[in-house]
């Protein structure tokens, strides 16, 4: 059975960062709000609450001055080029930062990297594993206040409440429908609908059809309520979807698939980016110069994602391996994770059942590669330039070598809708469709590209939230 409610100004699908900041910057402009939130507990889950907290644009803080920031956010995304886009993070990064602290966010410098100059506190990323990680920490507050003060300037917040369409007339968004549980399916009709359900990481069908032919190989490594109604809706709706193909993520140890102990925290993209990762047979298949979140992505595109293994000698291990916040060495084998040792690199490949000569031939031509300045002629090149968080390339000489088996850890999708610098949806035609926006993580158009490149997801979230408040506020003031 289904029925219609009488409507409202702004309908936002999803309660994180994006829609809450959204509906409350209308509410405060005084339009009706409603946000609906899938989860049905008082601290749903969402990847707003469980996020590190990092405010930063392309791994600069959002003091590094608008030019800085824009040229990062290009190169970052490289192959993509929506300058539009860039631009609007790079003006509205530290507009974003001062409304946010005025809304309840409190900051510190949460490490010595300059990037980490507004982490949200209480600091996360001080344990390991996901349950210590996140409860009472910068994210999980922050989703608290910014409800509060959605109530408080009168908007309303409907949880265990799932959009899973979009009412259209005449090429307009006019309204949702949405299924609270034991109730009838309804419509909430609204003059605009903003999309800000979380992308698709949820969703094994969608990751299968654009990202992994095996998403039960991939590790989780976030809150998984990305669905991918939003994005679903919007392309039935007729909008245009860019860049699904790639994710943010971490390279995990393999047993981070089965052992939420290993994951958000610690990740191996600087050990990777100082060995090499090979597939089962021996072999390189990822540049492991452009940094963890590119190698991730290689992962996770091979046929058997848990197939491949970061190869490395002690000396990486004793540096690498003990670099960066809850660096894996030696947090890894104290949390009971498998890691392969032995003398030499033909004992090694026995031991994890590959062909040594294979695998010896990989390290010598890799080897050779880094001691003639030629690694950007390996197949595949490998970067020079250290990404960030990445060290440069070290040779794998031993005495003493190590495998240790990977997987790739998917936090959110890094495409979605296309819209435009306002968070806009944009028709195949590349027009903003009328009444209908997108922000965070089910958008695209930001991140990705040819190198996976990544900018920052509670920037992306909390600038287009806010954008598309003020794009919505604009079309009311101008229709009254
Ligand atoms: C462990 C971890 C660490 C991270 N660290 C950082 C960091 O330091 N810096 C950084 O910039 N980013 C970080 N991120 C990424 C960042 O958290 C996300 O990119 C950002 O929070 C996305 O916000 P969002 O509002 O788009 O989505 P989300 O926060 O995922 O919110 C989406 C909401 O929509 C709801 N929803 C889904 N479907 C529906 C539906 N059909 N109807 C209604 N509601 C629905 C979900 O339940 C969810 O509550 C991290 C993420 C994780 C998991």
């Amino acid at each position: 059975m289904s029925s219609a409610t009488s409507g409202v100004d702004f309908v936002v699908v999803g309660g994180g960062l994006a829609g809450l900041v959204s509906a409350n910057r209308a509410a405060e402009a005084g339009l009706s709000v409603t946000l609906l939130e899938a989860g049905s507990e008082t601290r749903y889950a969402a990847n707003s609450r469980y996020a590190g907290g990092v405010l930063h644009l392309a791994f600069l803080d959002v003091s590094a001055g608008t030019e800085a920031l824009r040229r990062a956010i290009v190169d970052a995304s490289a192959g993509l080029r929506d300058e539009a886009l860039a631009d609007a993070l790079a003006v509205d990064g530290p507009r974003v930062v001062e409304w946010l602290g005025l809304h309840g966010a409190e900051f510190g410098k949460g490490g010595k990297y300059p990037f980490m100059a507004h982490m949200l506190k209480p600091f996360s990323l001080r344990e390991t594993g996901f349950q210590n990680h996140w409860r009472g920490k910068g994210g999980d507050l922050l989703l608290d206040r910014l409800e509060a003060s959605l109530l408080a300037a009168g908007g309303r917040l409907l949880r265990g409440a799932r959009a899973d369409a979009l009412e259209m007339i005449d090429g307009r968004c006019e309204g949702v429908w949405v299924q609270v549980a034991g109730e009838a399916r309804r419509l909430i009709s609204a003059r605009a609908v903003l999309l800000a359900d979380g992308g698709f990481s949820g969703n094994p069908d969608m990751v299968r059809q654009y990202i992994s032919r095996r998403p039960e190989q991939l590790c989780k490594r976030g809150a998984g309520t990305g669905m991918g109604d939003g994005i679903r809706m919007a392309q039935a709706a007729g909008a245009l979807l860019t860049g699904m193909d790639r994710f943010y993520g971490h390279v995990q140890h393999a047993q981070a698939v089965e052992d939420e102990s290993l994951w958000p925290y610690p990740v191996l993209d600087i050990v990777a980016s100082s060995g090499i990762v090979v597939d089962g047979a021996g072999r390189r298949f990822a540049d492991e110069g452009l940094g963890g979140v590119a190698v991730a992505n290689a992962i996770a595109g091979l046929d058997e994602p848990l197939s491949s293994f970061v190869i490395v000698d002690e000396t990486i291990w004793e540096n690498a391996g003990r670099a960066f916040l809850l660096p894996p060495n030696p947090a890894l084998e104290r949390l009971g994770a498998t890691i392969h040792r032995a003398p030499d690199l033909h004992g090694l490949a026995a031991s994890i059942g590959m062909d040594p000569s294979v695998l010896a031939a990989t390290a010598r031509d890799y080897n050779a590669a880094l001691a003639d300045g030629r690694l950007g002629a390996l197949s595949p090149p490998r970067t020079v330039k250290p990404a960030m968080l990445a060290t440069g390339a070290a040779p794998l000489t031993g005495p003493g070598f190590l495998a240790i088996p990977l997987c790739a850890g998917i936090t959110y999708t890094m495409g979605g809708i296309a819209i435009d610098a306002q968070g806009a949806a944009l028709d195949t035609d590349g027009r903003p469709m009328a009444g209908l926006y997108a922000a965070g993580a089910s958008t695209g158009g930001i991140e990705g590209g040819a190198n996976s490149g990544y900018v920052g997801g509670l920037m992306k979230a909390a600038v287009f939230g806010l954008r598309s408040a003020e794009a919505v506020i604009q079309n009311r003031l101008t229709q009254a």
